[in-house]
């Protein structure tokens, strides 16, 4: 996964780097370094743990220069170790490099680079790419900066699997060579100035003027130019763009987690979400970047909908909205299966891509993979600038704000009112009255308030969380569009306080979950007024029978389940089709509160990273 952050220029690189480099901290977080020319040589720094930790190591020892590298790390081979932290430098120490991806190949490289006399200092894969480098620069015959974009493009010509790098060198002060394959990197083109990272973002103070790298193109950076070639060295016309980048530093204001403010971000969020996407005289919604009119819409004869995580499960949500409204039939992929799969897919399949950052490398893949086929594909995403929405043939931006918190909450919520005007739109080219679509409209205009009311019961979540927390494992059951939000639940809980949690459709319990249920095992029913309440009210009796706790999400109105389960967790009414938003946000509180009372890092849990960039 991982960050990187490169700088040229007059300035002093240290503090430029760590500044960006903190802007791609949710790309990973288990160790950070920095490599920077100081006029003698290569010079590095790096500390595992965050970037807080190397920010102290380069306060004690300054290192003075104006080219340099950094990366946070998201480890894939080796711990997340002082060692293991990169960059990582060749034999001879001579060049410093950083990395995001992965070597597929490494072992058998290691191999044949140890038998050759190479001896490692770490456990990562990357370190081979270094070593390869540097042996391939002793070997070029190319002359001047030209042999260290030479020894990068013949040595990454080895690797099978990802790579987005940055490489110094003692011999070329003033200089950064990068390159990409499979993992994002984009120039950023200041005044006097250059930079490289993994993202926009990173560069947002500093310039709004990028090149998006393309993939397999090397590039070599100085403060007032920059070249871009391709694998074959040909070199490459570049466009420079202009990034809307007032992200800046999101700061937590009076809340005490990112989480949290997020979760309470919600009404506003989806108020986004949904502004001037309405047409209320049409009962419809308007999706002008779909890029496709209402003919091409009406032929559509299937979605097949592809996501990891949390955008899965506003997917899941999305076939329940889109089958309903618009009655097209929804298959729902996890990206990872569908990239490497046989999964045979129909003529007129629309695919839509859901993820917040717009980089999971798993569903970037999935979405490659349909296009490669020949499938028109849509993006749902928050990051404007991100790979899926300038890969994808049109979609619809969720503007949802920058969401900081590793643990998805405000995106889930914005994606599913995605879906909802995705399958109000479909459903009006179909069959779906202007009556039924206006009592949509009317219930999204009103969602807002009702999840400000939701959020109003934080307090008594909290102490329903703090009973709960100490418990080992949770059931999470709900049925149709509430089966992915009880899985979406299972998965908040999870990732926050790394309890054991399942989501499974509630009718699901008999067939083998049940023998979980005892009195050490809490389930969390949803168990809101709809068609199928008097069936959930059977589920949980069935688990108060073997003596299992119930904590029931149900109506703020309802007075017959609070004299059935152990705990509540209310919610106002709204349309059928939208109450699962309105049942998610008391399963992202109940996760939040658990966690801040197990004194779990809530905003970066363990092992986990904001945006999945290695498949
Ligand atoms: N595979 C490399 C490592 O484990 C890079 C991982 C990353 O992209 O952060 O160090």
């Amino acid at each position: 996964m991982c960050g990187i952050v490169a700088y040229v220029g007059p300035r002093d690189a240290q503090p430029i780097l760590l500044d960006a480099l903190s802007r791609l901290e949710y790309r990973g977080y288990d160790s950070a370094g920095l490599a920077i020319l100081n006029g003698k040589g290569v010079e590095v720094r790096k500390k595992s743990g965050r970037i807080q930790e190397l920010a102290k190591a380069c306060a004690s020892h300054p290192i003075q220069g104006q080219s340099g590298i950094s990366h946070t790390r998201w480890a894939t081979h080796g711990a997340a170790t002082d060692a293991n932290a990169h960059p990582h430098q060749d034999a001879a120490k001579k060049l410093a490099l950083v990395h995001n991806g992965v070597i597929e190949n490494y072992l058998e490289l290691k191999t044949i680079l140890s038998k050759a006399g190479h001896t490692f200092l770490s456990e990562t894969d990357t370190e081979i790419l270094a070593h390869l480098v540097g042996d391939a620069f002793q070997s070029s015959k190319a002359k001047g900066e030209a042999r260290l974009v030479d020894a990068v493009r013949s040595a990454t010509q080895k690797i099978q699997g990802t790579l987005g790098i940055a490489v110094i060198h003692t011999d070329f002060p003033g200089l950064v060579v990068g390159a990409r394959r499979g993992s994002p990197l984009v120039i950023g083109v200041g005044e006097g100035e250059n930079f490289l990272a993994s993202d926009t973002q990173a560069l947002a103070p500093y310039t709004s003027r990028v090149v998006i790298l393309q993939d397999q193109e090397v590039v070599s950076l100085h403060a007032d130019r920059f070249d871009v070639s391709s694998p074959l060295g040909d070199r490459t016309n570049v466009k420079i763009e202009e990034v809307e980048n007032g992200v800046t530093h999101s700061d937590k204001g009076t809340y005490p987690h990112f989480m949290l403010k997020e979760i309470f971000e919600q009404p506003a969020a989806i108020t986004n979400a949904f502004r001037g996407r309405l047409d209320v005289d049409a009962a419809t919604a308007k999706l002008g970047g779909l890029n496709l009119g209402s003919q091409e819409l009406r032929q559509i004869e299937r979605i097949c909908v592809l996501g990891c995580g949390t955008a899965l499960h506003a997917g899941l949500v999305g076939k329940y909205l889109i089958e309903t409204l618009a009655k097209i039939p929804v298959e729902t992929q996890h990206a990872s299966e569908f990239r490497y799969g046989d999964s045979p897919v129909s003529g007129r399949t629309l695919f839509i891509a859901v993820s917040q950052s717009g980089e999971t490398a798993d569903t970037l893949g999935a979405m490659r993979e349909a296009k490669r086929r020949g499938f028109t594909c849509l993006g749902i995403c928050n990051n404007v600038a991100s790979t899926i929405a300038r890969e994808s043939d049109g979609g619809v931006y969720m503007h949802a704000g920058p969401e900081i918190g590793v643990a998805a909450t405000k995106s889930f919520t914005s994606q599913v009112v995605i879906f909802t005007l995705l399958g109000l739109l479909l459903g009006r080219l179909r069959f779906l009255s202007a009556a039924h679509g206006r009592e949509l409209i009317e219930a999204m205009e009103n969602l807002p308030a009702l999840i400000t009311q939701a959020l109003a019961h934080s307090d008594a979540i909290r102490a329903v969380a703090q009973r709960y927390a100490k418990h080992r494992s949770m059931l999470y059951l709900g049925r149709l569009a509430n089966f992915p939000i009880a899985l979406e639940g299972a998965l908040k809980m999870k990732e926050v306080t790394y309890l054991h949690a399942e989501g499974y459709p509630s009718a699901e319990l008999k067939h083998g979950v049940i023998a979980l249920i005892d009195k050490e095992t809490p389930t969390v029913l949803i168990a809101t007024r709809d068609g199928v309440y008097d069936k959930n009210l059977g589920n949980l009796q069935e688990i108060k029978a073997r003596g299992g706790p119930v904590i029931a999400v149900a109506l703020e109105e309802d007075k017959k389940i609070i004299t059935l389960a152990d705990a509540v967790l209310p919610v106002p009414r709204t349309h059928e089709l939208l109450q699962p938003i309105l049942n998610v946000i008391p399963l992202q509180l109940l996760s939040y509160h658990a966690a801040v009372a197990l004194g779990r890092d809530v905003d970066k849990p363990r092992n986990l990273a904001k945006s999945v960039t290695v498949e």
